[in-house]
């Protein structure tokens, strides 16, 4: 039995009760090898035509609305995350299969408890997890914590949810918890450490590992303050815009060349799905990037691009608007 609930009865009660003749099917890496599986299921089922994306999903963001309306297709079924964009953006219905996790969750987090810091926990995890933030509640209620779990974010749909570059709730919460546990994977975790100032523990079902994150966070912070300070030397900028639907700024990639060009900096827009550091290479005047798509392209692993790279709120750092506190005030994440 598959560790995720691919909720295939749902699946063909919402084409057949939509009436959809042709799907484009998107999951994310880890669940791509259900695809065949799942294509082969519901033309048995529903005699759909069905077309299984081979193209990365890093998020919801990642929609295939372009490859949909190419493919004629009259339903989009995306696995792993929950809704991002609305639907209909061109004109075609999106189905969201979050994929619930069967992994056991209580172990790991009683491994947690001697890394919480104080009595009042935030708690988070991604979407797989939601259901089971109760039963994780009650636990750390048990062994006499208060945990209070955040609201929804303007990406990050559901209550307790956080997204790789949505963590408004837990900012929210703040104030009134000592630490964060989030359970997930690293990057969620890490993601929640450079959004927040206070200790956030990691508590991993996949691996049943847990690791506090202050020491990342340092690590992390010490580098995009240097990588900053490098692209503070750039005269000339490529602004990054993403053409994946959730991740696409072109209004603030627009502000940000007039900015550099108000502070005497050159800064021309380039567009692309995918952002490859090698495809970068070609652009051999430019001096320095900023990454107004994905955050998490600049924050993780800065080192696959050739040349300095900062996030859109970073620029501001580059040309003066901000302060380095201010930009650590707000939170190093935020698409
Ligand atoms: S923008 Fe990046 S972090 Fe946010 S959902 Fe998309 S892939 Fe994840």
């Amino acid at each position: 039995m598959s560790m995720y609930d691919l909720e295939e009865e749902e699946l063909v009660a919402e084409i057949t009760g939509r009436g959809a003749r042709r799907l484009l099917i998107q999951l994310p890496d880890g669940l791509k090898n259900e695809g065949p599986r799942l294509a082969s299921l519901v033309r048995q089922r529903t005699g759909a035509e069905v077309f299984v994306s081979a193209a990365p999903a890093w998020g919801a963001c990642d929609l295939s609305l372009d490859a949909a309306l190419r493919l004629k297709a009259d339903l989009i079924v995306h696995y792993g995350h929950n809704e991002f964009l609305r639907e209909g953006s061109n004109g075609i219905p999106v189905v969201y299969i979050p994929a619930k996790s069967r992994h056991e969750i209580i172990p790991v987090i009683e491994k947690t408890i001697p890394l919480l810091q104080g009595s009042r926990v935030g708690l988070a995890t991604v979407v797989q997890h939601i259901h089971a933030l109760p039963e994780a509640k009650n636990f750390l209620e048990s062994k006499g914590f208060t945990v209070q779990i955040p609201g929804r974010g303007p990406w990050a749909h559901g209550g307790g949810q956080v997204l790789g570059c949505d963590y408004f709730g837990l900012k929210r919460i703040e104030p009134e918890v000592d630490s964060f546990l989030v359970i997930g994977s690293y990057f969620h975790a890490l993601g929640a450490s450079l959004s927040v100032g206070k200790p956030t523990i990691l508590a991993d079902p996949y691996g049943g590992t847990v690791r506090n994150l202050d020491h990342d966070r340092a690590k992390v912070i010490r580098q995009r303050y240097a990588m900053v300070e490098k692209a503070r030397q750039a005269q000339s900028f490529g602004i990054i815009v993403s053409t994946k639907p959730g991740q696409s700024n072109p209004t603030i990639a627009l502000s940000i060349q007039r900015q550099l060009e108000e502070n005497g900096k050159k800064g021309v827009i380039l567009y692309a799905d995918e952002v490859l550091p090698d495809k970068l290479l070609d652009f051999t005047d430019i001096e320095a990037f900023v990454d107004t798509a994905c955050p998490r392209l600049a924050l993780d692993d800065p080192e696959r691009f050739s040349k300095p790279i900062v996030t859109r709120d970073e620029i501001m750092v580059v040309i003066g608007a901000w302060s380095w506190e201010q930009l650590l005030e707000r939170g190093l994440v935020r698409l």
